[in-house]
């Protein structure tokens, strides 16, 4: 893992790190560490727990914490009309930032719904997280999955 700090999505700025891990607070103690660093904003302390989708970086501008693409292919269920052939990557968006792109697509009828193999943002690795998927014929409502898809899973 790499301390070099990430370009926020939505401003440009730069982003800290956000640290993870458990602190020891001692009643009456002297205040830790990491809280004290968090107060000069070079870092963030996310709390104790961390999983895979866990974002990385945070810009205290926007208030945003983001995660950095890593080489991790999601699945997406993509709903409303039927594709159309994913010649290009599409653009994945959550909050209107671009988190990623859809790499591949076609149309289930095993899930009655389009499905697509994506790239996102380590923030955004949730399954059914809502999120949109510009296709060329517009954006379509769709939810991060867990990959492989299995039939009948849910
Ligand atoms: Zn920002």
């Amino acid at each position: 893992m790499t301390e070099e700090t990430k370009r926020c999505p939505k401003c440009g700025g730069e982003g800290v790190p956000i640290i993870y891990g458990l602190v020891p607070l001692v009643p009456g103690g002297p205040r830790p560490e990491i809280f004290k660093a968090e107060d000069r904003g070079g870092l963030r302390w996310g709390g104790c727990c961390v999983d895979p989708w866990s974002p990385r970086s945070h810009c205290w501008k926007c208030d945003l914490s983001f995660g950095d693409r890593d080489d991790v292919h999601r699945g997406v269920r993509l709903y409303g009309e039927p594709l159309p052939v994913c010649i290009e990557p599409w653009p994945v968006r959550a909050d209107g930032i671009e988190i990623g792109s859809v790499t591949s697509a076609a149309n289930s009828p095993g899930f009655n719904c389009g499905v697509g193999i994506a790239m996102l943002d380590r923030g955004h690795w949730r399954p059914g997280e809502q999120v949109a998927v510009e296709t060329p014929d517009g954006a379509r409502p769709a939810t991060v999955a867990d990959l492989p898809f299995i039939l009948n899973s849910d």
